[in-house]
């Protein structure tokens, strides 16, 4: 399994990355510190995370060369102007005390307003603030009417994305493959909420791995990037500790067919 993915618009993200929802202050710096440690190169916050300031402090102090890590914010729904959107970047490079970051995301769908953020993050992108410019939350249809608005794809769509929705998510990964979307899998480990499933506990007692690694290769092995959050050391390092083995076809379908249709956020289909 390779350790980075290819961007149609050129370049590449990492296979894994660490996700920073509910951590907030010294929690969020510590935990970012501790993910960069363990080898993590891929940080996902948000505006509306609260914490980009603690997030940008550990990937300043880290001493790891800027280039090296691609650091991913998102534009929440009350900016979704044109130039709110602009000024929404600014305030969050100023936050994370970066020049850019590598991947902007429209955080939610707004069918009022996301067209008019499109176009603006468009301008970031060529402005270099933003090296890459995606979505997320976003359904097939979404995606068609802003491809066809914009004629401009985005480079990455990020979705819940866990074997408890398998089902329901394949039309949309299946999409995103086609047009070269890269996938990321939020709440890759469903919150927690699938780690005792008695599949997951089966597979991973087989392979002497941990349910939560289970989870996440199964995740890449879909080509997917997995973005697992966690506050707590032995996890941050465990849950990155993926690349050693790999699930064959059995356990890859045996957890397909786990697929429940219970989500832990909510469904862009029915939530604007
Ligand atoms: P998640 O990563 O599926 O699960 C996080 C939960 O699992 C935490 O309670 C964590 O607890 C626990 N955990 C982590 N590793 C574990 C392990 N090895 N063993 C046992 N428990 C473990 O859920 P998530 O935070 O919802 O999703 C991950 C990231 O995706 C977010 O942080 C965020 O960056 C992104 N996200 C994006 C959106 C969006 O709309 N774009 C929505 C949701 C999430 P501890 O912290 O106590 O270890």
């Amino acid at each position: 399994m390779d350790d980075y993915l290819n961007l149609h618009d050129g370049g590449q993200l990492p296979a894994i990355g660490f996700g920073t929802w509910k951590l907030q202050g010294d929690d969020a710096s510590n935990a970012v510190s501790q993910a960069l440690e363990a080898g993590y190169r891929l940080i996902d916050t948000a505006a509306i995370y609260g914490n980009e300031k603690p997030v940008g402090e550990a990937i300043v102090s880290s001493g790891i060369d800027r280039d090296d890590i691609f650091v991913t914010t998102k534009l929440w729904n009350d900016d979704q102007g044109y130039d709110s959107a602009i000024e929404a970047l600014d305030l969050s490079l100023d936050k994370l005390g970066l020049d850019y970051v590598d991947l902007y995301l429209i955080h939610w769908p707004d069918s009022t307003t996301h067209h008019e953020a499109w176009k603006a993050m468009i301008e970031m992108q060529k402005s270099g603030k933003a090296i890459h410019i995606g979505v997320s939350n976003f359904t097939v249809q979404h995606l068609k009417d802003l491809i066809a608005m914009s004629g401009v794809k985005p480079a990455v769509n990020q979705i819940e994305f866990h074997p408890g929705i398998y089902d329901e998510q394949k039309d949309i990964l299946e999409f995103c493959q086609d047009q070269e979307i890269v996938v990321e899998a939020y709440s890759p480990l469903a919150q927690a909420s699938l780690l005792e499933d008695e599949t997951v506990e089966e597979i991973a007692e087989k392979l002497d791995k941990t349910p939560a690694q289970v989870l996440l290769k199964w995740a890449m092995q879909h080509d997917t990037v997995p973005l697992p959050k966690s506050g707590t050391i032995e996890r941050i390092y465990s849950n990155f500790d993926v690349f050693d083995f790999d699930l064959d076809s059995e356990d890859m379908e045996s957890l397909n067919s786990i697929s429940s249709g219970d989500r832990v956020t909510h469904d862009p289909h029915s939530h604007d």
